[in-house]
């Protein structure tokens, strides 16, 4: 087995550097949430007021949140790799690029990179520092990739973590982990199913799951 724990870019997390060291937060309980939800009421109020903040503005970034993110966006992705060989070539060179063709993108800065499944090798995503997640083609992270005990083991032991998903990956084949950063942040083209052929682009964008595009399990 080896890891490919690719830490040639900056992690750098500056939007999370304010807070507190994301390694030591427990769970909220539910008055300290309550506590926290009236709180950024109160300053989202205070910044209205002040005229920093466009509440058009705001309402537009949660109305995208609802309703444009998700991984139905990086299910269309993944079944147009799988049926256009120019766009899988595209997108396995310029994620960012090929993405934006299909509309999806433009919320940061962050640079999009898709790893492709195949026989031999099979990548699985992380951020081993917090929660760094490809919002615009996944939406936001599940709770357990957030989740302290999954960033710090499924780099140590991948296939150990891989198989409490479900998912038995052959000693032959290689497990790659990406970590994600602010900057870059990584999505999984699963393999494309045996016996799919007969399926159109619509029909298998319904099929993909969002934990093949992380990578903990196979796409069935
Ligand atoms: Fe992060």
């Amino acid at each position: 087995m080896s890891t490919k724990h690719d830490h040639d870019h900056d992690h750098d997390h500056s939007p999370h550097t304010a807070g507190p060291d994301p390694r030591t937060i427990k769970h909220h309980t539910q008055e300290q949430t309550q506590a926290l939800e009236e709180r950024v009421k109160k300053i989202e109020a205070l910044l209205v007021a002040k005229g920093l903040v466009n509440p058009a503005a705001l309402d537009k970034m949660v109305d995208t949140y609802e309703h444009d993110l998700g991984p139905m966006n990086g299910a269309k992705v993944v079944a147009r790799a799988w049926t256009d060989p120019a766009y899988k070539k595209r997108l396995l060179a310029d994620a960012t690029a090929a993405i934006a063709e299909l509309g999806f993108g433009g919320l940061q800065d962050e640079h999009l990179v898709v790893v492709e499944n195949t026989p031999k090798v099979h990548n699985v995503i992380v951020c081993t520092l917090c929660s760094c997640y490809p919002w615009p083609v996944l939406g936001l992270p599940p709770t357990w990739f957030k989740s302290a005990p999954y960033r710090s083991r499924v780099v140590i032991d991948p296939r150990g973590v891989l198989k409490e998903f479900g998912t038995e990956i052959d000693a032959k084949v290689e497990i790659r982990v990406w970590d994600s950063s602010a900057e870059l942040r990584y999505m999984v083209l699963p393999e494309r199913p045996a016996g799919t052929e007969h399926l159109s682009e619509e029909e298998l964008a319904q099929r993909v799951s969002r934990d093949a595009m992380i990578g903990v399990v196979r796409q069935t």
